[in-house]
């Protein structure tokens, strides 16, 4: 299948933005972070793992600011993007990656305990909100902006992968976005949700040590093969842009066309 060259960037859009990325340790978050500095914005990564965001930022200009923080928790929520404010002095960009998949513990309704149920909302949804409230609250101080939340093809459909509270918590993020980008419009803070199809990062490791299951996968997925986080960061990147500027409460997916079919 011919290839398109997904590398080249049309100058560098984000010059002078300042963003907050979570989830900016691993996978599309880090990706999304590489790629808006990039294009020249100033980028807060937050994480829950210190490891991960000093290796992230070694690599990146200087410029660039690492903030640990477990999204879920109200008050280091709080800290962290009050630090992101005093290192940038202002937000306009918002990239909020941040998720988990429990692997071994979520399953069908009839299967699934409160506890996997509870700890799948409270990071992927909980925290959504929370990021998403510091975020605009900054905004709001600023001159508005772009909020960009990392959903999901099982927030769409309903896929029998027994994803059950992750496809809950994703259908969640879908509604959150969409009624922010209405509330806020008029002041300026565009909203939107980037869906990946499957891309191969720390979350699902593990499923790709199983060629079978990823065969299985890529045949219902049109483009035939997994994505990878720099596919999705290159349209948080235009999300993030002026390019961008008629676009939200939208649902975009990078996901090889597997929600088309
Ligand atoms: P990933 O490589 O595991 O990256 C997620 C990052 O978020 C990790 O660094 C993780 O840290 C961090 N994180 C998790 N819980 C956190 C918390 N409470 N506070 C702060 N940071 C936390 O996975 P990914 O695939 O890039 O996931 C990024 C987003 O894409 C998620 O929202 C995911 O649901 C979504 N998504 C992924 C796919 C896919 O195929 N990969 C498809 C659709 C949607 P730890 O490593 O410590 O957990």
């Amino acid at each position: 299948m011919p290839h398109e060259n997904r590398t080249s960037i049309n100058g560098p859009r984000l010059e002078g933005k300042r963003a907050v990325v979570t989830g900016a340790g691993s996978g599309i978050g880090r990706a999304c972070a590489e790629r808006l500095a990039a294009e020249g914005a100033r980028v807060a990564c937050l994480d829950r793992d210190a490891d991960a965001l000093r290796a992230l930022t070694d690599a990146l200009p200087e410029s660039t600011v690492a903030v640990c923080c477990d999204v879920s928790d109200e008050q280091a929520v709080s800290t962290a993007f009050e630090t992101a404010r005093k290192e940038l002095g202002a937000i306009d960009v918002g990239v909020l990656c941040a998720g988990i998949y429990l692997a071994n513990d979520d399953a069908p309704v009839h299967e699934l305990s409160l506890d996997a149920w509870q700890r799948t909302l409270n990071v992927n949804l909980t925290g959504m909100f929370l990021t998403a409230r510091e975020t605009v609250r900054m905004m709001l101080n600023g001159e508005g902006g772009s909020i960009v939340m990392i959903g999901s093809p099982t927030g769409i459909y309903g896929m029998e992968l027994g994803m059950h509270a992750y496809s809950a918590s994703k259908g969640g993020v879908h509604a959150l976005a969409r009624v922010m980008a209405n509330e806020y419009a008029a002041r300026g803070i565009r909203v939107n949700v980037v869906v990946p199809g499957f891309i191969h990062t720390g979350l699902n490791d593990w499923l790709f040590a199983d060629s079978a299951a990823v065969d299985g996968i890529v045949s219902n997925i049109p483009l035939r093969r997994p994505g990878e986080p720099a596919e999705i960061a290159g349209l948080v990147a235009w999300l993030s842009s002026s390019d961008a500027s008629y676009s939200t409460g939208a649902i975009f997916t990078a996901d090889g066309g597997l929600t088309a079919v």
